[in-house]
């Protein structure tokens, strides 16, 4: 197998399961891999410290993908195979899926050891959603390693953006590019989720137990639910016992899905409306409970001052709405922004409309979204709880 030497003292993370090697800490390359070849990553004294993909044409020189101590065959069927046995047997730890809950994420990309590649399970189908270079050269492989260990119906969503990135050059990808609807439930209510065309793998399944703590505390309340996609907070709030429910999502395909959810479970008395989350906000007196769940504003760092701007807007506008009591449940889902940063704003908010607030809990993404300590790219969706005190 092909090496990649690293520079002295670049090591150290490695060691402790950081998974990209980046161009500037190797030393040399041993051999002429090809883009995707496995190689094997060592030390300047060439002490081995795993096996990855090597690609030349991304920052990611190297995704390391079993460490040198795991001791697993270094062919890539048997290194896929036990990392998505792990991924399952992870789940099972966490009892997904359940009688109540069929909808989770399988694989987290580097959080399980397989970096660029994402699966959320959606009743008896999957939907990887894939965003590195040897992901794409080793589909079939990944569809094998899939099938032997029972998922056999995998709808595979290209991210084209960041495989182009990655060095991918294909003149047409192969998209999965057209509707496929499937049945899910998450604790214990149904969504008709569109795995083939819908946003991301078609449902949010990071925000499964911030839905619960809606359902917990909307009973009597007035809830407004904007960006709301397709309808995962408002059922949970109108299930939950909420006196009226009101989702606001500028999508009409998704705004049409939550409508249709809302009758499949029979929650009769929301409403959804296509339309704009800041032009609601402004002349929202009327409710008790205000949810935010933007999409990423920040895609990157360089869009961060921006952003927080943006942020600040929503949140100042829910904060001016809501009465003494009220809850608001506000999110990030924006990497570039961190929790410190995050609740920064919500308090700057609060501030510069003059109210007084409390902070109830924080939150993130349900354990299912596992990351490592070290690799803040994981580690995207913020959450706040606050009440508001005067
Ligand atoms: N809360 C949702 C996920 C929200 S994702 C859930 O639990 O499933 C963010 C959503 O905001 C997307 O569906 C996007 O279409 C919508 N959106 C983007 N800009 C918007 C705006 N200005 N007003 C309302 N919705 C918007």
């Amino acid at each position: 197998m092909n090496r990649i030497v690293l520079k002295l003292g670049k090591a150290k993370p490695f060691l402790n399961d950081e998974p990209l090697v980046f161009s500037g800490a190797i030393q040399k390359v041993i051999g002429n891999p090809a883009a995707a070849e496995l190689v094997e990553v060592c030390t300047v004294d060439q002490q081995p410290i795993g096996v990855g993909v090597y690609n030349p044409y991304s920052n990611y020189r190297v995704r390391l993908l079993a460490k040198t101590t795991e001791n697993l065959p270094t062919d890539l069927m048997a290194i896929l195979t036990y990392r998505l046995q792990q991924a399952i047997n992870f789940r099972h730890t966490l009892d997904l899926p359940n009688t109540h809950t069929n909808a989770y994420r399988l694989v987290n990309s580097e959080g399980d050891g397989l970096s660029g590649l994402t699966i959320d399970v959606f009743a008896d189908y999957c939907v990887a959603s894939v965003t590195a270079y040897w992901l794409m050269l080793y589909k079939e492989i990944v569809l094998a390693c899939l099938e032997k260990l029972g998922f056999s119906h995998v709808i595979w969503r290209p991210q084209i953006k960041a495989l182009e990135q990655d060095g991918w050059r294909e003149t047409h990808f192969i998209v999965h590019d057209s509707e496929k609807m499937v049945t899910i439930q998450e604790n214990d209510i149904m969504y008709q989720a569109d795995i083939g065309l819908g946003q991301k793998t078609g449902f949010y399944c990071d925000q499964r137990q911030n839905r619960l703590v809606i359902r917990s505390l909307a009973k009597d309340r007035k809830v407004l639910d904007c960006f709301c996609y397709t309808g995962g907070f408002a059922l949970n709030a109108a299930y939950g016992g909420a006196k009226k429910v009101v989702g606001i999502e500028s999508s009409a395909p998704a705004i049409a899905q939550a409508q249709h959810n809302a009758k499949l479970n029979q929650l009769n008395h929301i409403t959804f409306s296509n339309a704009k989350a800041e032009d609601i906000l402004s002349s929202a007196i009327q409710y008790d409970m205000i949810i935010l769940d933007p999409p990423k504003l920040a895609p990157s760092k360089q869009h961060l001052p921006r952003a927080t701007q943006r942020y600040l807007k929503l949140n100042q506008l829910a904060l001016t709405a809501l009465p003494k009591n009220g809850l608001l449940f506000t999110c990030s889902c924006s990497n570039a922004m961190t929790q410190t940063a995050f609740l920064a704003m919500v308090h700057n908010a609060a501030k510069k409309v003059n109210r007084k607030i409390e902070i109830l809990q924080q939150t993130g993404a349900a354990p299912d979204h596992r990351f490592l300590p070290r690799a803040s790219y994981g580690n995207y969706l913020k959450a706040v709880l606050v009440r508001v005190k005067n």
